[in-house]
């Protein structure tokens, strides 16, 4: 259930109208008293209290330790500084660490950080921000394991698909098409003189077939393309997990390569360049295809 909703079904006092208006009351005292309402379900809290003890959500604002910002107390990354945050919990794998490691123990990982061996970027995850490829064990494992998926493959079949169209040609211009028409002649010249020369007098010569589109047909194939990639992308968002660095890896080891697209996640519905610029992404999200020249509208570090 979204917050919003918890919040329609308990602020509506549709039941039982003398309770519920006690229970406002008892509420309000305790406010008075110093207790923090949760904005999630309206449960009232201890003054001090981190996270709302009746439905969980967190209800404090805690800060960055690295830039002062004010964030959420169960995000594990600063979408403002782009550090990660938490000492206790490998960036990696998700084991609990002391604070003190240099390495993981469970995974391995230097915990300042791995660069990537493909692009040389710095990167806190276990996959790469900026080019995807898999820098630990665990992650190549995901990867492997994602590959037997049904819905994983047939999106990276239509991302193959996409890719080619991306790449063909279609005819730019009038004279695109004139070129073409006079290369088919010569050809016509050259072939009939080689069957003259070999003693045939009226060779066969069968035309070549353009592969080539119109711009026109080549959008039209494009967008049908799009609209099959949306529709599985949807069917593979990533559903809310109990650990931000599982969900995180997951939903980069579920990103073909080949398409441009961004990451929208259920923590605000922010559109990231992935999920490792997301400050909770144990709340889920998912792929989302990007267009032509809506690279602005991320703003994450890259
Ligand atoms: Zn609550
Ligand atoms: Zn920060
Ligand atoms: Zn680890
Ligand atoms: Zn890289
Ligand atoms: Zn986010």
């Amino acid at each position: 259930m979204r917050p919003q909703q918890m919040m329609e079904r308990t602020s509506r006092p549709a039941d039982e109208p003398q309770r519920q208006q006690v229970v406002y009351q008892q509420q309000r005292q305790q406010q008075q008293a110093g207790g923090k309402m949760c904005p999630y379900c309206g449960a009232v809290n201890e003054p001090e209290a981190m996270f709302c003890a009746q439905c969980g959500q967190p209800i404090s604002k805690a800060n960055c330790p690295h830039c002062g910002a004010e964030i959420d107390p169960d995000a594990d990354f600063c979408e403002v500084c782009h550090h990660y945050i938490r000492k206790d919990v490998c960036s990696f794998c998700g084991a609990q660490l002391s604070g003190n490691e240099a390495y993981c123990p469970e995974c391995g990982s230097p915990q300042g950080g791995v660069v990537c061996p493909t692009c040389h970027t710095m990167n806190d995850f276990a996959f790469c921000k900026k080019c995807g490829t898999a820098l630990t064990e665990e992650a190549r494992q995901m990867v492997k394991q994602l590959q037997k998926n049904p819905d994983f493959q047939e999106l990276l079949e239509i991302v193959r698909d996409y890719s080619k169209l991306e790449n063909a040609l279609p005819y730019n211009s009038e004279r695109d098409i004139v070129k073409e028409q006079m290369n088919a002649k010569l050809r016509e010249r050259v072939l009939t003189l080689l069957a003259k020369d070999e003693g045939i007098e009226q060779p066969v010569i069968e035309p070549v077939e353009s592969k080539r589109m119109t711009r026109e047909e080549l959008e039209e194939q494009k967008s049908v393309k799009i609209k099959m990639l949306s529709a599985i992308l949807d069917k593979m968002a990533v559903p809310p997990m109990p650990s931000p660095v599982k969900a995180r890896n997951f939903a980069m080891a579920s990103k073909p390569v080949g398409v441009r697209l961004a990451w929208v996640c259920n923590f605000k519905h922010a559109m990231h360049s992935s999920p490792c610029g997301c400050a909770k992404p144990q709340m889920g999200g998912k792929w989302v295809v990007l267009g032509k020249n809506s690279t602005e509208e991320i703003k994450d570090d890259k």
